[in-house]
């Protein structure tokens, strides 16, 4: 491995920008890396041109001292569930194979205006269904991490485990993922690394493949605090192409950066200290009390009484809006179609759905049309809209006595593959502490705290007030700095 993948955003940046290294060294010596890391399987497609054409361009602007940008230089990996312009977009579905946008998701084309490049399209769970990256069309992610002493392969987390996977593996300095009920802060906490979820609306959804729109949300994934700042300043911004687009200016979070929580109120929630929660996992919570305390802030204990419901809330909620979404995936407008010998319309749409989508996802879209269906609307979707408030309301009540919240990002570390397969609702319990504050829109982030026992990452979560992802990452600043992590994976592959 060189030096020069050992090196994140910021480094790279700063790097580029004062000679100390070209952008074209960096995106070959990633661009290797990716391509020595196929066990991985964290790349659906690899697009080392594209990283190579930015690269030359920051060189090139360099040369004529030109402003290079925030991500000048900074070769990426995108979720692919980004429409990428000429490039396969295929959120990792098979309904989708083939699918060439013609046309440059809001978000990627902010990342490439601000100088990034792409190293490839990362893999995901199928349509962002999932927390472990076993519904992935194009085979499971593996994760860097293994157990002390174990072999065993590992779930990146999901559904952002390509882009965890290759952020903790230093094959890409950062990756885009995309957070509905903790795509993002769940594989972070699973590899060691950070991620944040920003307000609903602050990043657009133009050009993001659709699950669950109300709730659907990107954001960065990166190994520190700082490098998520930067990331999220070029991805944010009004686009009226979004009509949920926040119409706000992009604060300069880098430049906001300060791990000083003097006057600060953080708030724990005793309802997220639940059964089932591994016991390493709410020590390295008592820990966070402690390190936040230590950077000036006051600890308050607050109450979200409607925790419990948030999960069956939000697989009401968010299968309900996938089965409308996906809706479009007929076999006439996208990728694959299933015409049998002598078919009509209607087998068409029937023969391509079968064919096309995956088991997970074909279980959404069977619970989301029935909870949609008459009869069963008021009993299903109305209860989980009216809960969705509720857990809203909790928030606003908790805020109104602390500034941020400090929970665990998951209840248990990173699993064994194939481990959890067998009952979703377990797998579906990994994000019972990621669920709430996607339901209810508000900006969170994982940073990773320590390692347990067997050697895998744990990951804290900070959650704030709507608009205050400078808070969130302030506090994940000072998280960062008293834990000092910097646990690698051991390479294997
Ligand atoms: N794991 C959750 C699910 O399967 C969340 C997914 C996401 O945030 N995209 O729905």
């Amino acid at each position: 491995m060189s030096e020069l993948t050992n090196l994140g955003v910021k480094a790279i940046r700063d790097g580029v920008a004062d000679g100390s290294f070209t952008a074209r060294e960096v995106a070959e010596a990633f661009n290797t890396a990716v391509a020595e890391a196929a066990d991985l399987n964290a790349f659906i497609v690899t697009t080392p041109d594209h990283a190579l054409a930015a690269a030359d361009a920051a060189d090139a602007k360099r040369a004529r001292g030109e402003d290079l940008g925030i991500m000048g230089g900074v070769p990426i990996g995108m979720k692919d569930l980004f429409a990428t312009k000429g490039v396969q977009t295929t959120a990792a579905s098979h309904i989708l194979e083939g699918f060439t946008p013609e046309y440059e998701s809001t978000v990627s084309q902010k990342l490439w205006d601000a100088g990034a490049g792409m190293l490839g399209k990362l893999n995901l769970d199928q349509f962002a269904m999932g927390s472990s990256n076993e519904t992935s069309y194009f085979g499971n992610v593996n994760s860097p991490w293994r157990k002390e002493g174990s072999n065993a392969a590992m779930s990146p987390g999901g559904s952002s485990g390509g882009s965890s996977s290759a952020v903790a593996a230093r094959i890409a300095p950062a990756a885009t993922g995309t957070d509905t009920g903790g795509s993002i802060r769940q594989p972070a906490a699973f590899t060691g690394i950070c991620g944040i979820k920003p307000t609903y609306g602050r990043c657009s959804r133009w050009g993001v493949v659709a699950f669950a729109s109300s709730l659907d949300q990107a954001g960065p994934m990166a190994r520190s605090v700082e490098d998520c700042a930067i990331m999220l300043e070029a991805m944010a911004g009004f686009d009226p192409k979004d009509a949920t687009s926040l119409q706000m200016d992009v604060p300069a979070w880098e430049a906001g950066l300060d791990a000083d929580l003097k006057g600060k109120k953080i708030g724990i929630p005793k309802e997220y200290r639940m059964d089932g929660t591994d016991e390493e996992i709410l020590k390295s919570w008592e820990q966070g009390k402690e390190w936040l305390r230590d950077a000036g802030a006051t600890i308050v204990d607050v109450s979200l009484p409607h925790t419990k419901y948030a999960l069956p809330a939000y697989y009401i909620v968010a299968p309900a809006e996938a089965s409308s979404n996906l809706a479009r995936y007929d076999g006439v407008r996208y990728g694959l179609r299933d015409l049998p010998d002598g078919a009509g319309l209607q087998d068409m749409y029937a023969a391509t759905r079968a064919a096309g989508f995956g088991d997970e996802v074909k279980r959404r879209i069977l619970i989301g049309t029935y909870v949609l269906s008459a009869g069963f609307y008021d009993a299903y979707y109305t209860q989980a809209q009216k809960i969705r408030t509720l857990v809203s309301q909790d928030f606003e009540k908790a805020f109104a006595q602390c500034d941020a919240i400090l929970a665990p990002t998951t209840p248990t570390a990173s699993f064994p593959l194939g481990s959890l397969n067998e009952d979703p609702l377990t797998m579906y319990l990994n994000d019972v502490f990621a669920v709430p504050a996607s339901l209810a829109g508000l900006p969170a982030m994982s940073v990773p705290a320590t390692v347990n026992s067997d050697g895998l990452p744990l990951g804290l979560q900070v959650v704030g007030k709507p608009f205050d992802e400078q808070g969130v990452l302030n506090a994940g600043l000072a998280i960062q700095q008293r834990a000092g992590f910097d646990a690698q994976p051991e390479k294997w592959w």
